[in-house]
């Protein structure tokens, strides 16, 4: 296999799942080992592909399709709910400068809640979409033209059409992201932004064994990526997303072919091959320490699982005994009344005091504050379990 990348040939896997099962994006169990690989000459780490990718996409990707209104959970401060939508429509706001009547393209778009809520904040903009499924439509009918959509190619009259195209966590689920841009660049005018958004894997470790990410980028291997793709004013920001990287850069407006990638040198390569390193460990390992845990308090009768997310459900798989696990706790009202693995969702509120253990589903950083913030349970005495 070579890096999605740098097309540099990719050495043995740093990672491997102990099951033949996985857990995808959408919190679904996947039938197919996760494998993991870094390249140590742009500093990526990829995933191998789903066996079905194209078709997993165009069917059975439903990103919160179920109503119009979900969404999910940004961040809780002092109890104040933050959804991650108004947090990306603001943040873009601030980081793109977009000129009055600009023309905008959601690319990989999905239902593109955000070019929904942004267009009623700058309505001046025009929104156009494009994903590689038509089940969003219905939901893109509600606020964009029917000639502003296109699925599975782009309209060629878009080409150099834009002052700005977005992608919202869509590049880590491709496995051509320099074609993907090459597209989007192309249908930049000249000087035209691109800005983007994928997960920062350093920061949210889960996303290193979500099956269906195939690429963790890291900043040297988006800078490789932009940098081969025509883009120049290349800006990469850790801090404004929680977990993230958000990717502003400009169509290079001329000398297009006389640019050098520039590489990243060894000394960061190497600190970044350590740090994934370490995070290929923690996987591996944890699935064991879930297990003697349980082990371990084997007379509970009664337990819960914190987070009906990706860290929640991994717990749930890795556990011998999934019976004595009553529900999933979680904060977000669009969760709570759901099922998962055939057990309710409830909120923290509802949790029944006989509840022994509960296993915290939630990304290490900052978990166990955000446990100590739930009102009524400093009068439980039920027992943690901490990623
Ligand atoms: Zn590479």
């Amino acid at each position: 296999m070579k890096c999605n990348i740098c097309k540099y040939p990719l050495e043995a896997a740093i990672f491997y799942s102990q099951e033949n099962i996985s857990i995808t994006s959408l919190c679904e169990v996947y039938p197919q080992k996760t494998e993991v690989f870094f390249c140590k000459n742009c500093g990526h780490s990829q995933t191998t592909p789903l066996s079905d990718i194209d078709k997993y996409y165009d069917l059975s990707y439903k990103i919160l399709i179920e109503t119009e209104e979900e969404d999910q959970l940004y961040q809780t401060i002092d109890g104040h709910k933050k959804y991650r939508i108004d947090h990306q429509v603001e943040t873009l706001l601030t980081k793109v400068n977009l000129p009055k009547n600009a023309q905008i393209l959601d690319y990989g778009c999905a239902k593109s809640s955000i070019f929904k809520k942004l267009v009623k904040i700058r309505t001046d903009l025009t929104p156009h979409l494009f994903d590689v499924s038509e089940m969003y439509i219905p939901f893109w009918d509600k606020f964009v033209h029917s000639n502003n959509w296109a699925t599975y190619t782009v309209k060629p009259e878009w080409d150099e059409y834009f002052d700005l195209v977005t992608s919202f966590f869509a590049l880590e689920h491709v496995t051509k992201p320099e074609e993907m841009l090459t597209t989007i660049e192309r249908l930049l005018k000249p000087g035209g932004v691109f800005y983007g958004i994928v997960p920062n894997t350093y920061t949210n470790i889960a996303d290193f064994i979500v099956i269906d990410h195939v690429n963790h980028f890291s900043q040297n291997s988006l800078e490789v990526l932009l940098k081969n793709t025509g883009f120049e004013a290349i800006h990469i920001d850790p801090e404004s997303h929680n977990g993230a990287f958000i990717v502003t850069a400009k169509k290079r407006s001329i000398n297009k072919s006389s640019s050098v990638v520039s590489q990243p040198s060894q000394y960061a390569i190497s600190d970044l091959e350590r740090e994934v390193t370490s995070i290929a460990e923690y996987w591996y390992n944890i699935t064991t320490k879930i297990r003697y845990f349980e082990a371990e308090h084997s007379s509970c009768k009664f337990a819960a699982i914190y987070g009906s997310g990706f860290y929640g459900t991994f717990i749930a798989t890795c556990l011998e005994n999934l019976e004595r696990v009553e529900c999933f706790i979680d904060l977000s009202p669009y969760r709570q009344g759901k099922y998962l693995l055939e057990k309710p969702i409830l909120s923290p509120q509802e949790l029944n005091k006989s509840t022994e253990l509960v296993y915290v589903g939630l990304n290490p950083q900052g978990s166990s504050r955000s446990i100590a913030e739930i009102d009524n349970w400093h009068e439980y005495t039920h027992e943690y379990f901490y990623l």
